[in-house]
């Protein structure tokens, strides 16, 4: 199992060509979004001519253009030649998106976990896998199958799991303001959708049973 092969099969093999990794998105016109929060002010009722407020749109536009855009990553995925078969789990990893329905953030923490297949990779791979679907307009139920579903096709593990655990600020700003409480969705797949005891685990490893 440990024995080293030979070395011409090791760099024919391993690592795979890394997978340039980004998301397709419109572009952010700056000054088009500077404008519009000027327009926004004014139909709130502040004056954008203040000079409290001068230097506000910007700064919004900048700051929704940065929580809108994936930073692109190299993937690198590794045989699995020690033929690992048991949960590898990322805890606690943070999270920052935007609510689509609100353009307010919600954040929180996800936790991803595979059972390898053939291959594994990078723990921090999981973190960027998470930010590429987070930075967008989003719900939280789509961004944690996205994540699930991008795993799947692209690690071919033989289970995958992702749990988000998020609070939203349109949530606990407004409306019934549930301050502090949190949403959690999960989504599975292969032996951690079908197999009772894997999926037992994986809840329990990532402290949501
Ligand atoms: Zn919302």
């Amino acid at each position: 199992m440990t024995a080293a092969g030979p070395l011409a099969a090791v760099t024919t093999e391993d690592p795979l060509p890394a997978l340039r990794v980004m998301r397709e998105t419109g572009a952010v016109d700056l000054p088009a979004a500077e404008a519009a929060v000027t327009a926004l002010l004014r139909a709130l009722g502040r004056d954008p001519a203040s000079p409290h407020l001068a230097e506000t749109p910007r700064r919004v536009a900048r700051s929704y253009a940065e929580l809108l855009t994936g930073r692109q990553f190299d993937l690198t995925t590794f045989p699995n030649d020690e033929g690992y078969d048991e949960l590898v789990i990322a805890r606690d990893i943070p999270l920052q998106s935007l609510c689509e329905h609100h353009l307010l953030p919600f954040s929180g923490v996800a936790h991803i976990g595979y059972l390898p297949g053939a291959r594994i990779l990078g723990l921090s791979k999981l973190a960027r896998v998470l930010e590429l679907f987070a930075r967008d307009l989003q719900v939280q139920e789509r961004l944690t199958q996205q994540v699930a579903d991008w795993l799947q096709e692209h690690l071919a593990p033989r289970g995958v799991g992702v749990v988000v655990e998020a609070e939203h600020l349109c949530m606990s700003l407004r409306g019934v303001r549930a301050a502090g409480s949190r949403t959690v969705t999960s989504a599975l797949h292969g032996l951690l959708r079908d197999d009772a005891r894997s999926r037992a685990e994986f809840f329990a490893l990532t402290g949501t049973t």
